[in-house]
């Protein structure tokens, strides 16, 4: 594979006039009503907004997972909505990593396996340092050899987490990647989401429903409807982001 990406602006992400529109039936959806929003390099960004108002949708769209119907997206330099589909995928394999909320292991591979599997799906042979470091920087160095049963939830996620991060990704995303965790299991999630752009200024976008991690982020931005509709810069409390969501629970 000869393919190279190069990215000037490691890390930023621009969306521009982003609509997305689904026909699942006779009517038209609108996912996303031209959202334009951009992700500093090395910040933490939260987004929230209810259940249906375009959250996984604007995530899939800028991770190059979906393709929008209108406007454009910046990964770095590079402008993914105008890529190819087969260098689209390259694109997203090397520049951005994705955690679900399920976790999404292979359960029959350990932890190690598990991590290795996008290097090996870009046909590169994974060194066994590089597995440990990604380990290591989720605090997973000793549960290399585990199968995804052998750990929880928490540490399964951590593992999620190490996977999206093995090719290095200019940018991480996570769609409630605490949604599926206990209390105690999301806390640590969550810092170490923080510590990744603290310390290895990793740019990271995170839906949540969790005011506790949104007042953990630089920046809240709320959707509803498929719009950005409110933002809360960093240093909004949990009691205030609380309270702003219960605006649309009403
Ligand atoms: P959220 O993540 O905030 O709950 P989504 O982005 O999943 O919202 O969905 C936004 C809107 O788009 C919803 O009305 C949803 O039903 C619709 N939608 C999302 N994906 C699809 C799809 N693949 N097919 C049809 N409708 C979809
Ligand atoms: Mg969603």
């Amino acid at each position: 594979m000869t393919t190279t990406i190069r990215t000037a602006v490691r890390g930023q992400v621009v969306l521009q006039g982003i609509c997305r529109r689904f026909t699942p039936g006779e009517h038209v959806v609108t996912a996303l009503d031209d959202v334009s929003v951009e992700f500093a390099a090395g910040t933490f960004t939260a987004i929230m907004g209810p259940s249906g108002s375009g959250k996984s949708t604007l995530m899939h769209c800028a991770a190059g997972l979906d393709r929008p119907d209108e406007g454009t997206i910046r990964v770095g330099d590079v402008e993914t909505t105008s890529l190819d589909e087969r260098t689209a995928t390259i694109f997203r394999r090397r520049q951005v990593g994705f955690v679900f909320q399920a976790f999404n292991l292979v359960p029959s591979l350990t932890a190690e396996q598990n991590v290795a599997l996008p290097m090996r799906l870009d046909g590169r042979k994974p060194e066994a340092e590089e597995i440990t470091a990604a380990l290591d920087l989720v605090g997973l160095g000793d549960r290399a050899a585990h199968l995804p049963s052998e750990l929880s939830g928490g540490q399964q996620q951590r593992v999620a987490i190490a996977r999206a991060l093995i090719c290095r990704p200019s940018v991480l995303f996570a769609d409630e990647p605490t949604g599926a965790l206990d209390i105690t299991s999301s806390r640590t999630v969550l810092r170490q989401l923080r510590d990744l752009v603290d310390r290895n200024g990793q740019t990271v976008v995170t839906v949540t429903h969790d005011p506790v991690v949104a007042a953990a982020a630089d920046r809240v931005l709320f959707l509803a409807d498929g719009r950005v509709v409110d933002e809360f810069g960093a240093g909004a409390t949990a009691q205030r982001i609380g309270a702003r969501m219960t605006e649309w629970e009403a």
